[in-house]
């Protein structure tokens, strides 16, 4: 890796020594990466596979995942399940409580686009109806490592984005 204003050389040798060298908006994008806070919100079927995945097997903890039950303590959240129009009003407040910076991440085909329920009158077409979403994960379920490779790439989404660059 080769950092800006660095030759080849001096970058290897500040990795060697374990120094990282960036603007404070890529250190922030680094560390908001690595200690991504998920608010849960499991309202169907998907929200096992999201627990699963939290648990001992899949231990996301150890990429610095942390499950919150406060929205004032979550800086992302993964949305797990159908989206009832009865719902979409309480996903959009839990939304706001949230402080920013937030991203959130629709896992499963009903919250990426209404699933087997798309035809459903009480159904939301997904979650981006009702709030941005940043990254969306097929499956019905998705399974726990597609759930972890979603998570791994909004954290390379942070990280580019506080370099400046615009992902969509
Ligand atoms: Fe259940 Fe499938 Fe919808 Fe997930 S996507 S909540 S598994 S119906």
């Amino acid at each position: 890796m080769q950092f800006e204003g660095f030759s080849e050389e001096e970058s290897k040798e500040l990795s060697k020594a374990g120094i990282i060298v960036g603007t404070l908006e890529q250190i922030k994008g680094w560390a908001r990466s690595n200690s991504l806070w998920p608010l849960t919100f499991a309202t169907a079927c998907c929200g096992i596979e999201m627990m699963g995945t939290g648990a001992a097997n899949y231990d996301l903890d150890r990429f610095g995942i942390i499950f919150r039950a406060s929205p004032r303590q979550a800086d992302c959240i993964i949305i797990a399940g159908t989206i009832t129009k009865k719902m979409a009003p309480i996903l959009k407040r839990l939304y706001d409580q949230m402080p920013e910076p937030k991203w959130v991440v629709a896992m499963g085909s009903c919250a990426t686009a209404g699933g087997p329920y798309v035809r459903a009158y009480s159904v939301v077409k997904g979650a981006d109806q009702v709030i941005p979403v940043d990254v969306y994960i097929p499956g019905c379920p998705p399974s726990p490592p597609a759930l972890i490779y979603g998570l791994n790439k909004l954290q390379d989404k942070i990280r580019l984005e506080a370099k400046g660059k615009k992902v969509r």
